[in-house]
């Protein structure tokens, strides 16, 4: 049986905050319903995360173009989605408590009253019969509020790809099959949401949608399946704590002919990561009967036409941010005393290395400034000299730094430098003129 990792929520969440990666919003007015933002670590592994899903979807190909598509589109968009109709969750209500759930997460959450229980469990549990819930947010635009002024803030980016699905036809010059990537801020009004950055109202999603000839869907659906479990893997991610689970038939959306999630063993237990849907011509088609306009694949060679089927990996940004984080969450112990990891991968760390004088004195702050000033042009490098070096360690330990460098005395006399490195915690002297370099092939072999 796989086993979760040594984090708990409550551990992730306090390191976040203790070291500025991700806080709640608002906070001096007391918070608003689960919205976080990110601080400067937060915002370099998120960066990081999202360089290496466009580095798997364009740069490792040739197959996918890129896109960024508007936030608040044309309000038929929705219509014809069918998000309008059918974007919804089963809310009920207790009358007991005054509070709301989804009335297909009960299992998951807790009573009101009686935390240890579930809604409903309770004998003074009153809840009312499942309504429909729609999770789009809606706004207006211009200055007055009337029917025709409605407009929503997309639920997904993946209708902005269906929309300019023509322009790229026709400008990328492609040709099924071929993807469009898309990566951006989604809002749903959740009814519950919760554990931490894993269930917000916004959050960032990193879509593609892949165009084929309709016979080769299920082969494409494969592919993706495997290509996408193995992203994680190789970004580092325990093979065992990722499973893959197809959806049973009455799960499916209403676009879909078959989906499976990549599914992490969190400590909340297994959860979605990413969902990867076969979406077949629902969307293509549905956009041309509102539009009006012919959405489809016509080869002037061969005379044929078609309308592609589609395939969509679909990851969200925080959700990976915290299964990466969950992952690479460690504690052990040096010389007795308790040490907290994060045995991030190189590519995802925030900060590559820390360049550390041992002392503030005898020049070692002057040098070590001068290795740094020629690090960070390379890569991701920080510059600390407060507090004890055992500190300072630490601290680069909590972040995930891969690698700190150390001036010490023999520095200034030999120009070499200790590279201690985080998860061995093996201190090896190199020359500070081969130090870029030696760093860079441990960062990324493969590059060099
Ligand atoms: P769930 O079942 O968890 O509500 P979903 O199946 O509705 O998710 P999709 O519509 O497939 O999610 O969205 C793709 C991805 O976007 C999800 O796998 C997840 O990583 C992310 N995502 C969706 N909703 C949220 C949310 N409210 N907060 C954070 N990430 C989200």
């Amino acid at each position: 049986m796989p086993q979760p990792t040594v984090a708990t929520m409550d551990k992730i969440v306090s390191l976040c905050k203790r070291r500025g990666f991700i806080f709640p919003a608002s906070e001096i007015y007391g918070g608003i319903a689960n919205t976080y933002d990110y601080g400067h670590y937060g915002v370099l592994l998120k960066n990081n995360v999202v360089a290496e899903w466009w580095k798997a979807m364009i740069q490792e190909r040739d197959d996918i173009v890129a896109l960024d598509s508007a936030i608040i589109q044309h309000p038929r968009t929705w219509e014809a989605s069918g998000h309008l109709a059918g974007f919804t969750d089963p809310l009920v209500d207790c009358r007991t408590c005054k509070m709301r759930f989804r009335a297909d997460h009960l299992g998951e959450l807790q009573c009101g009253k009686r935390p240890s229980k579930h809604p409903g469990e309770d004998a003074a549990c009153d809840l009312t019969e499942a309504r429909e819930f729609n999770l789009m947010f809606e706004t207006t635009i211009g200055p007055v509020k009337d029917a025709g002024s409605t407009v929503f803030l997309r639920p997904e980016t993946a209708q902005g790809i269906f929309l300019d699905f023509k322009q790229v036809l026709q400008f990328a010059r492609r040709k099924p099959p071929f993807g469009i990537a898309q990566v951006g801020k989604s809002f749903r009004n959740e009814i519950t949401p919760g554990n931490f950055i894993f269930r917000t109202l916004e959050f960032e999603q990193m879509e593609m949608e892949y165009f084929v000839p309709p016979a080769e869907a299920l082969n494409w659906y494969e592919h993706w399946l495997h290509e996408r479990f193995e992203w994680y893997v190789r970004l580092g991610i325990e093979r065992n704590r990722l499973r893959l689970r197809a959806h049973d038939p009455d799960e499916l959306s209403h676009y879909s002919s078959g989906t499976s999630d990549v599914e992490y063993l969190f400590p909340i237990g297994w959860s979605e990561l990413e969902g990867i849907a076969n979406r077949g011509d629902f969307d293509l088609t549905q956009h041309a009967k509102h539009s009006g306009e012919r959405l489809e694949y016509h080869d002037t060679q061969t005379g044929e036409r078609y309308v592609p089927h589609v395939i969509e990996p679909a990851a969200g940004v925080g959700r990976s941010v915290l299964a990466f984080l969950c992952d690479a969450y460690d504690e052990d112990e040096i010389g007795g005393e308790k040490r907290t990891v994060l045995r991030l991968h190189p590519a995802l760390a925030p900060v590559k290395v820390a360049v550390l004088p041992l002392l503030r004195k005898d020049g070692q702050p002057e040098l070590a400034r001068h290795v740094y000033e020629a690090l960070r042009r390379r890569m991701k490098a920080e510059y600390d000299d407060g507090g004890a070096i055992g500190r300072r360690y630490r601290r680069q330990d909590e972040i995930g730094t891969p690698f700190a460098v150390t001036i010490d005395h023999q520095s200034l006399e030999d120009r070499t430098v200790t590279v201690r490195d985080r998860d061995t915690l093996q201190q090896e002297r190199v020359a500070i003129d081969a130090l870029a370099g030696h760093l860079q092939a441990r960062l990324d072999p493969v590059a060099v």
